[in-house]
């Protein structure tokens, strides 16, 4: 992958989700794209248990952390990252996701949420959802300061291990940016390196093709309203894996 400079663009965290590249598509990104799909297809032909579908997620997350991290190490970056722990200007933007990616989080909430916090969690996304209801994406930036993700707790990811793909791609170069379009209700962002995002968006394109090769469900997801869909059926993780549509789009 080439280094480039630091972008300044509209941003939120919709954009690695597996739609479409804004430019003619780069070998490299291509390639890594491919490996996921054939990670996701070999990972699902080995059996339809829950592990399984837990795998294809896991495999995508894991191989994201290290090539953030391979980038972030061997690219003689103009600028360091201004994110920081405890900083969650990014965290009040709608999340979009992949089914593989909702089925690890709503797994996590089950093994490590206690019955209290699963039901102050399924308030926040039903309240988030009323709040989004009927109204169009700048309505919403409008707002955005009043709809923190529903799993933002205490200015922390309350799911930090299996945060989506897209959350992992976010960063800024300015923190003070962030805060300002937060608190303006828009979505500019200060600068940041494209080449993070544009890996996670290989990634998850991968992850989505695999998923769709192999007949289960794919295609991009609103973080609450797949939590909320997880919790309403019974063995969600098998289902997806045997072709159910689990998740409405
Ligand atoms: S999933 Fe976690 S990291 Fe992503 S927006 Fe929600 S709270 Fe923030």
């Amino acid at each position: 992958m080439k280094k480039s400079a630091a972008k300044k663009k509209k941003r939120s965290k919709k954009q690695a989700t597996g739609g479409a590249p804004r430019r003619p598509a780069d070998p490299a990104y291509e390639a890594i794209s491919r490996r996921e799909k054939e990670t996701v297809v070999e990972i699902i032909a080995g059996g339809q248990t829950a592990d399984k579908a837990l795998e294809v997620g896991l495999s995508a997350l894991v191989w994201a952390d290290h090539g953030l991290a391979r980038f972030d190490l061997e690219s003689d970056l103009p600028r360091p990252l201004a994110c920081s722990e405890g900083c969650d200007h990014c965290c009040f933007n709608q999340v979009e996701l992949t089914p593989p990616e909702a089925l690890g989080i709503g797994h996590f909430v089950e093994r490590h949420f206690c019955p209290e916090e699963r039901a102050g969690l399924l308030a926040r996304i039903r309240m988030a959802l009323d709040a989004k209801a009927g109204k169009s994406q700048r309505e919403i930036a409008k707002i955005r300061l009043e709809l923190p993700c529903p799993l933002l707790q205490a200015a922390r990811c309350s799911v930090y291990p299996v945060r989506p793909l897209v959350c992992r791609a976010m960063h800024s170069l300015d923190a003070g940016q962030c805060q300002s379009s937060l608190q303006a209700g828009d979505l500019t962002s200060g600068a940041y390196y494209s080449q993070r995002h544009e890996l996670v968006q290989a990634i998850a394109r991968g992850l989505q093709a695999g998923s769709r090769a192999m007949g289960c469900q794919s295609g991009s997801l609103d973080l609450a309203r797949a939590l909320l869909d997880y919790f309403q059926q019974p063995d969600p993780l098998v289902r997806w894996l045997r072709g159910d549509k689990v998740f409405s789009l």
